[in-house]
């Protein structure tokens, strides 16, 4: 019997579990069998307190498992499968064990969104991706596009710019979501080009990515695009004050960075919000008296690293208070 369960190993589920530990609480952390979150797919982390020159987001992940392992955090890397939160002890299981627990804190995060359009699922891994830090190194002297008009977007973009020949941020605005900072560094990039108001409606190419279906209004179809034979038919009927017009763009890779998805759906009886949020009450509870809630998969606001971490704080901290009060 663990005094609580943490479910996810990112930074709030690590944070939480190194201040249930230092509370003497028996802390069992299922942590997945790709532990770490979303911090072990990106490189250098520049705004996390603590690393006046940066640290590789997996190197910050390892040091905060050692430091949740040495206070005695028992992990389990394998995935979560299962909660039974109908009565306490409440359990937790994996796909071969099931663990009980007085208190749990759900730290599951969030997972990358994706466009949902034609071609896009069977070409993951094949030209399509959300990971540049991953994946940027397999398009050296390419071509790519990525879409989004947040932060991610234009980190994406700059991260890409490394090894792509050319960057194309495609975003369905012609205002961005990203901090002035972060535009003002894609902008002044010479491989990055914008192409605004514009959807990617389909991702087209035989084994991989070669080309990308958009609709735009016809102004900001860059001349060079528009005079290519896929696009000439297409193109030719337009009259220039249609609004959106379809057109084609060869690319090799796309970058999808439009936002990520609570990891809310498993948990049956867990209130969220209209997005799969988990709602919290007061103090990092859930609607369910006992089980807690930290960071990604119930912040929809902030969504950094470090606030993360302080979530998973708070919440350890109010699993400790509400066990004292049992
Ligand atoms: P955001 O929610 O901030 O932005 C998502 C972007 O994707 C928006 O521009 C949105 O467009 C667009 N979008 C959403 N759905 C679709 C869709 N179906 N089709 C096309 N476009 C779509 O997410 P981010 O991941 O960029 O950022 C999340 C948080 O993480 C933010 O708080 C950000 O500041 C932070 N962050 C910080 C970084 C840093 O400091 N270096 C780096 C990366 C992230 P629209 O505007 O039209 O809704």
């Amino acid at each position: 019997m663990f005094d609580v369960i943490i479910i996810g190993s990112g930074p709030a589920g690590l944070t939480a579990a190194i201040y249930t530990t230092r509370a003497d609480l028996k802390t069992l952390l299922i942590a997945g069998t790709k532990w770490g979150g979303q911090l072990q797919l990106t490189t250098l982390v520049e705004n996390f307190p603590g690393f006046p020159d940066g640290i590789q987001g997996p190197d910050l992940m390892m040091a905060m498992r050692k430091q949740a392992e040495r206070f005695g955090t028992e992990f389990v890397d394998a995935d979560f499968t299962q909660a039974d939160f109908s009565k306490s002890p409440f359990k937790i299981s994996t796909a071969d064990t099931t663990y009980e627990g007085k208190s749990v804190i759900i730290a599951t995060g969030a997972d990358t969104k994706w466009l949902g359009v034609p071609g896009e699922k069977e070409k993951i891994g094949r030209g399509v991706s959300s990971c540049a830090p991953c994946d940027a190194f397999f398009f050296k002297d390419k071509n790519v596009i990525v879409t989004g008009g947040g932060d991610s977007a234009m980190e994406e973009a700059l991260v890409l710019t490394k090894f792509a020949r050319q960057v194309t941020v495609v975003h369905r605005k012609d205002t961005f979501r990203a901090s002035q900072i972060m535009q003002d560094k894609a902008r002044s990039n010479p491989k990055i080009k914008f192409v605004l108001n514009s959807k990617v409606t389909e991702i087209l190419g035989d084994q991989k990515v070669e080309r990308v279906k958009l609709k735009s209004p016809f102004s900001v179809i860059p001349n060079s695009f528009r005079d290519l034979p896929e696009n000439k038919e297409m193109l030719k009927q337009v009259q220039h004050d249609t609004s959106e017009v379809a057109w084609e763009m060869p690319i090799d890779g796309i970058f999808v960075a439009i936002g990520h998805m609570p990891n809310s759906k498993m948990f049956s009886g867990i209130d969220t919000d209209g997005k799969g949020f988990i709602k919290v009450f007061d103090h990092y509870k859930t609607n369910i008296d006992g089980v807690f809630v930290a960071g990604d998969v119930h912040d929809s606001l902030y969504k950094q690293a470090i606030t993360a971490a302080g979530f998973g704080c708070a919440a350890a901290l109010e699993v400790e208070r509400w066990l004292s009060n049992q």
